[in-house]
């Protein structure tokens, strides 16, 4: 199928669910496909959707933690067992990439050994990537409650956590990707057509009171936890009468 289109392969947080894969999405621009974050069972999700992985072209992690990267070697691998041949572009966090690249060497997963390129790159807080889409980094607070710790072990941590800005043939997108609260978003929330925004670290209530004040096309919150969670904020957008929230489910896919 070809046209724009956003898919959610995992709607999962960090406690992983039944059924359902971690953070992971699909952009799609006619014939190319980039993921956005690969947290566990992403790869499954991925063909289970019906994804090919030979059309993925590069892959963005907005953080290190688990249930945003953890599948990331096994993506990788799934790509090279498919037959790829083309370069495969993976957008890090700056401060994962020595890591990362030990990482997969210590998997067998050797860069020299695959037979297309594997550029690991990496970027920053305000960086911006320009193909077929455009796509904008904002660095967010979501990691800064480790700061104590980093500091009191002399950890090489920079608690680098993004969301993202996404431009495609005139629609706007946002991803928050984890934040540390409400206000790490509020000020990114400037008229987009889909805001897919994570619910874990989201106070539900203040976010309900702000949604009349700007005017977003479509939110989407993910990053659910149990089904009693998704029933209790099923309950709240009832309740609140709003018409622009809806829940994410896995398999979702947003015609942009
Ligand atoms: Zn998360
Ligand atoms: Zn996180």
């Amino acid at each position: 199928m070809t046209g724009n289109y956003f898919t959610i392969l995992g709607s999962a947080s960090g406690m992983p669910q039944p059924g359902r894969a971690c953070s992971g999405y699909v952009l799609q621009v006619e014939e190319e496909l980039t993921l956005i974050d690969c947290g566990g069972g992403v790869s499954s999700a991925f063909l289970n959707f019906g994804f090919s992985p030979l059309q993925v072209k590069q892959v963005f992690i907005s953080h290190t933690h688990p249930d945003h990267v953890s599948d990331l070697p096994l993506f990788i691998q799934m790509v090279y067992l498919a037959g790829q041949k083309e370069p495969l572009d993976i957008f890090l966090p700056e401060e994962f990439v020595p890591s990362f690249e030990n990482y997969i060497r210590a998997l067998y997963l050797l860069p020299e050994k695959l037979p297309f390129r594997l550029n690991i790159n990496s970027y920053q807080d305000g960086y911006i990537f320009k193909g077929s889409f455009k796509l904008e980094a904002f660095g967010n607070n979501h990691l800064k409650g480790y700061a104590p710790f980093i500091e009191k072990y002399n950890l090489p941590n920079k608690m680098q956590c993004h969301s993202f800005l996404i431009e495609v043939a005139g629609k706007t997108l946002l991803y928050s990707a984890d934040v540390y609260d409400f206000e790490d978003i509020k000020e990114h929330l400037t008229g987009q057509d889909y805001v897919f925004i994570e619910a874990t670290h989201l106070d539900f209530d203040q976010f309900i009171k702000y949604v009349p004040q700007v005017n977003i096309g479509q939110y989407v919150i993910t990053h659910l936890g149990s089904p009693v969670e998704i029933e209790g904020l099923g309950k709240k957008i009832a309740d609140s009468g709003l018409k622009n929230i809806r829940l994410a489910k896995d398999g979702l896919k947003i015609a942009l």
